[in-house]
């Protein structure tokens, strides 16, 4: 291996206070107490509205010379509906809340079940809110042909409407935030020579031995600087880092750099 030699680092004004507020830095930060609440609170009322809709379905139907009984101001049937539709704006709304935190606050995959059942909270609320409904007025005698047919198929219709809508199609993990994590650290300033293409996490990166002077930057000013990517070499070491235990900090992986990759990355290597 080559001498190594002693860098002289011109380090730009934004590297000195470059901080690692990346997009992972800024959602652990944040708290997803108030969307969390607010899931819970929109996931209660479409439960009263559900219990509503039940209550309005039992209003007996009104005998010949009987004037209709009303179910809170409203034609009991219309009161059936509009409380079916409150429900599942509730619950939708409520699981939108509840996978926007999911995204600021993700939960360990470790556990693939739990991990989906708190994913999908919203689609288990999409359920409850109306199968008790489907089910009591099906087996309602009371209640009229007209009732059960329409008053089903709207909850039905509803209830695939709030399942789909509430299931995470791109569910984000603890994991996968602290690598992300972990890389925006990494790259908070990084380090690329006047001549090279490529731009480096590590300051004793390889093909960065015969180099002088390095500029230290943040990955922005190095990309408008003209560097177009990350070196490979420093990824790989990164990469392996990241799944060894962060005390390592030695640059152990450079010696344990076969020929082949030396080749790989020949173009990148710096004078
Ligand atoms: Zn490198």
């Amino acid at each position: 291996m080559a001498e190594k030699k002693e860098h002289k680092i011109i380090q730009s004004e934004a590297a000195k206070t470059a901080s690692t507020k990346g997009v992972a830095a800024q959602q652990i930060a944040q708290s997803t107490v108030g969307l969390r609440i607010g899931s819970v609170v929109l996931w209660i009322v479409a439960l009263v509205a559900e219990f509503l809709a039940i209550k309005a379905s039992f209003v007996p139907s009104p005998a010949e010379d009987e004037e209709a009984v009303l179910f809170m101001g409203m034609a009991p049937f219309t009161a059936l509906i509009v409380f079916l539709v409150i429900d599942l704006i509730c619950v939708i709304a409520g699981s939108l809340l509840w996978k926007k935190a999911n995204h600021i606050h993700p939960a360990s995959e470790k556990n693939a079940l739990t991990f989906w059942l708190w994913n999908n909270l919203g689609v288990i609320m999409a359920a409850i809110a109306f199968i008790p409904f489907i089910i009591l007025l099906l087996t309602n005698k009371n209640a009229d042909q007209k009732t059960k047919t329409v008053g089903t198929i709207v909850a039905v219709v509803a209830m695939l409407i709030a399942g789909f809508s509430s299931y995470d199609y791109n569910p984000y993990s603890a994991e996968e935030q602290q690598e992300i994590l972990k890389m925006e650290e990494a790259t908070a300033t990084v380090f690329w020579t006047e001549g090279g293409k490529v731009f480096h996490i590590y300051e004793d990166c390889q093909h960065l031995n015969k180099s002088e002077e390095l500029h230290q930057t943040t990955t922005q000013e190095a990309e408008e600087a003209g560097k177009e990517r990350l070196c490979k070499t420093c990824l790989k070491r990164h990469e392996k880092e990241a799944v060894e235990a962060p005390a390592t900090e030695e640059p152990a992986a450079v010696e344990e750099s076969t020929e082949a990759e030396e080749q790989e990355v020949e173009e990148s290597v710096e004078e």
